[in-house]
């Protein structure tokens, strides 16, 4: 059991809680980051080359980029504890929050910053081709997919607006979806029927991602009305259908909306509690880039910082 209360807890360590962590840490506040114990350093880590984070002309592995932020935060006094955090009290002044290894941590700030989870297809192969040909990012990895044939999974907007931002890539762009009917909107739906590089196969459900050294080469789908099973060739793998954003742990503490995210005020990162920041993915359901996730973690930081020195003030 820890005595201490510190200023500021961090929780995550993907873009968006290295970088408050950074802040936090330049401002003399010495911040504990608890990171996670299963991936920490968020979901870079999971991924290759990473070609649109600034400050990188040749791209930069998804995992040394993120060792780099951990060494900054660290360098600048940031300290590193890979646990998760399994339950929260953030009611009062003194936040504490408790970890799965059974410590309790207080502090007068908290950033809450894991990220979200890419809802997975569960199929064979897909865990083996991911960064090889499965990805949940278009806007990542779709120029990796030059002139060659993408498929995309879903049948809700993102699958739409992947699609139609996958045919400046692609040699055909096929959308598969398991149902007749869409859940993206009517506009989506019509703008991507209207793209002529794009193809529709629906009642359809991948039930294999096949492939070789090179990575992905095809994929086995089964219609879902007659049961008939084929083999469409794709190098491409685009998988669509949701996000969940972690924010379970927080067992209700703090206002999230329909979908789990965290409800922040306006554009700053103030959520429901005072004291208590949110970032990235976790908030951000729209843009979910490692750039806007650091902007974001930025913002937080020094969100937090000001309520911190309100306080001091107020002593
Ligand atoms: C395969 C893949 C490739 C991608 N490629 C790119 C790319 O090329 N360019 C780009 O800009 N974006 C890319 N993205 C998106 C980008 O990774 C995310 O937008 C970004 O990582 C979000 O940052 P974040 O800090 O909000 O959360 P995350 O990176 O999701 O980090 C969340 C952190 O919280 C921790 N955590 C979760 N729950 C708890 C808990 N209870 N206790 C403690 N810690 C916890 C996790 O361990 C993790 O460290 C990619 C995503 C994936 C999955």
């Amino acid at each position: 059991m820890s005595e201490q209360v510190r200023d500021a807890i961090v929780i995550g360590s993907g873009p968006a809680g290295y970088t408050a962590a950074i802040y936090l840490a330049r401002a003399g506040y010495q911040p504990l980051v608890i990171a996670g114990a299963v991936t920490p350093g968020g979901q870079l880590v999971n991924t290759t080359e990473v070609e649109n984070f600034p400050g990188f002309p040749q791209g930069v592995m998804g995992p040394d980029l993120m060792d780099q932020m951990r060494e900054q935060a660290e360098h600048f006094g940031a300290e590193v504890e890979y646990d998760d955090v399994t339950a929260v009290d953030l009611s009062g002044p003194i936040k504490t929050v408790t970890t799965d290894g059974g410590e309790h941590y207080s502090a007068r700030a908290i950033l809450v910053t894991t990220g979200s989870n890419y809802r997975k297809l569960e199929v064979p192969g897909e865990r083996e081709y991911g960064g090889r040909g499965v990805s949940y990012c278009a806007t990542c990895d779709g120029f990796f997919f030059k002139d060659k044939p993408i498929v995309v999974v879903g049948g809700g907007d993102s699958a739409m607006t992947d699609a139609d931002f996958l045919t400046r890539y692609g040699s055909s762009v096929t959308i598969i979806h398991r149902r007749e009917g869409f859940r993206a909107s009517k506009i989506m739906v019509e703008r991507a029927k209207a793209n002529s590089k794009i193809n529709f196969i629906l009642n359809t459900v991948v039930t294999q991602i096949n492939g070789g050294p090179q990575g992905v080469e095809s994929i086995d789908v089964k219609d879902t009305i007659t049961g008939e099973t084929r083999q469409l060739d794709a190098n491409g793998v685009f998988i669509a259908i949701g996000h969940t954003p972690e924010t379970g742990f927080l067992g209700g503490a703090l206002d999230l909306d329909a979908e789990g995210y965290i409800v922040v005020d306006g554009a700053s990162t103030r959520t429901s509690l005072p004291g208590v920041f949110a970032a990235g993915d976790a908030v951000d359901k729209i843009y979910r880039q490692a750039i806007s996730a650091a902007g974001m973690g930025c913002r937080a930081a020094l969100d937090a910082q000001d309520y911190l020195t309100e306080l001091d003030a107020q002593a």
